[in-house]
């Protein structure tokens, strides 16, 4: 049964509620992965229905056996504890950017995660070492903060970080990295995108895979960052059960647009291990593509892409 069925309790819209009373395995009766815990926010759960073991929501969230089939691939296809490490907790695969690790934890573990083999083993980044990176490459101009979600941090963490990039001139960008929108929207206060919104380089990149997921208080959360002038773009994951129809996806579009949310990416699953249940045969990631850009104007259609191993940029399908 959905939880959304139950009475909310009066703290529902503090973030820092939902945090602690995030729900795990236990809670849900189902077996745990052994090494990518499950841990979901009540917010994120209630928009589930937990009855359907097919439920779009609910397979994002649910630790599911499958995720222990071999599928032949590894923890770490893209180098991020070998060669792309620069320092613990901070990579670079592409010449004009730097991605730094902010927190190892998340509100809600997507059982789909690129870095579900490697949060276990990673560490965050030392900001000094970043900015130290940065001003070592001179072609870097938009640092990645990510995680892990870093909104699992304070406000005044988070803005740290925010102020001691923005001071940094060769920087163009700041992106922050975050799924909260999507699985904690109250987290986006009105004093942290305040906050974020000072230094005018903020951009927020956060990842909604199903319309359902564009509720009131997510689109709330969307607009208090874009009403501050913080550009806020989506990267959704092609996800089979969960957004591998072309109208789910066309749907997630139209409404991420209205939310003023850019649909930027659709990312076919990255090659690790543990996913293999999602994957999406290309003809599909094909078929979807062709059916936005039929159905979407340009503003609302993102591009649908691969990122492999190896390759100077995303690959278009
Ligand atoms: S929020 Fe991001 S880092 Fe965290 S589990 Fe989801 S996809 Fe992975």
């Amino acid at each position: 049964m959905a939880l959304h069925a139950e009475p909310l309790p009066p703290q529902w819209q503090d973030w820092r509620w939902q945090l602690a009373h995030a729900r795990t395995a236990a809670d849900f009766g189902v077996k745990d992965h052994p090494t990518f815990p499950m841990r979901v926010t009540p917010y994120y759960a209630s928009l589930a229905d937990l009855s359907d073991p097919e439920d779009p929501i609910r397979l994002q969230f649910m630790a599911d056996p499958r995720e222990l089939i071999d599928d032949g691939y590894g923890p770490d296809p893209f180098g991020e504890q070998g060669a792309a490490s620069l320092a613990p907790g901070i990579r670079q695969r592409f010449a004009d950017r730097i991605l730094a690790m902010m927190s190892l934890a998340c509100s809600t573990y997507c059982r789909h995660c690129t870095r579900k083999g490697l949060l276990r083993e990673c560490h965050t980044a030392d900001l000094e070492t970043l900015v130290r990176c940065v001003a070592e490459r001179p072609k870097v101009r938009e640092v990645l903060i990510s995680g892990g979600d870093p909104l699992m941090n304070s406000d005044a963490a988070v803005l740290a970080w925010v102020d001691r990039l923005a001071g940094v001139e060769q920087l163009d960008a700041i992106r922050l990295c975050t799924r909260m929108p999507a699985v904690l929207p109250m987290r986006i206060t009105e004093a942290l995108a305040d906050g974020l919104a000072k230094s005018g380089r903020v951009w927020v990149q956060t990842q909604f895979n199903h319309p359902r997921e564009l509720t009131p208080d997510a689109v709330t959360a969307c607009a208090r960052l874009v009403c501050r002038g913080i550009p806020v773009s989506n990267q959704s994951v092609l996800l089979h059960g969960v957004n591998d129809r072309p109208e789910v996806m066309a749907e997630l579009c139209a409404k991420l647009q209205r939310a003023r949310v850019r649909p930027y990416y659709i990312f076919r699953c990255d090659p690790i291990a543990g996913i293999a249940h999602f994957r999406t045969p290309p003809e599909k990631a094909a078929e979807i593509r062709d059916y936005l850009l039929e159905h979407l104007g340009g503003l609302a259609c993102p591009r649908v892409v691969a990122d492999l191993p190896g390759a100077p940029h995303k690959r278009d399908v």
